[in-house]
């Protein structure tokens, strides 16, 4: 996995492609993160891109354990009730997409 770049909660307000982690609340280039999303009432990783409605980001398989555990966080960030059954396997499917990391 490549290192990323600290970020500051400043630059949240001033990039448009800079998103907050849910797990480790840094401010990211979205670019380095995961996508997450809802589908079929289950969070998704959203690796093409191709799921809509609301975002969430994590920028690593730690942030998204942390962000597991805290089971308000999915809620609030999707501002919905997420089944969290299943939560563990995301990763796994962030790693097939993804083979380098
Ligand atoms: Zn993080």
């Amino acid at each position: 996995m490549k290192p990323f770049l600290p970020g500051s909660p400043r630059a949240a307000i001033r990039g448009m492609t800079e998103r907050t982690c849910l797990g480790c609340r840094m401010v990211l280039e979205k670019g380095s993160m995961v996508r997450l999303a809802v589908k079929d009432g289950r969070v998704a990783p959203d690796l093409d891109g191709r799921l809509g409605g609301r975002g969430a980001y994590v920028c690593s398989e730690k942030c998204l354990k942390e962000a597991c555990k805290r089971k308000d966080a999915f809620n609030r960030a999707f501002k919905a009730r997420i089944e969290h059954g299943g939560l563990d396997s995301i990763w796994e499917l962030v790693r097939a997409a993804r083979p380098s990391d």
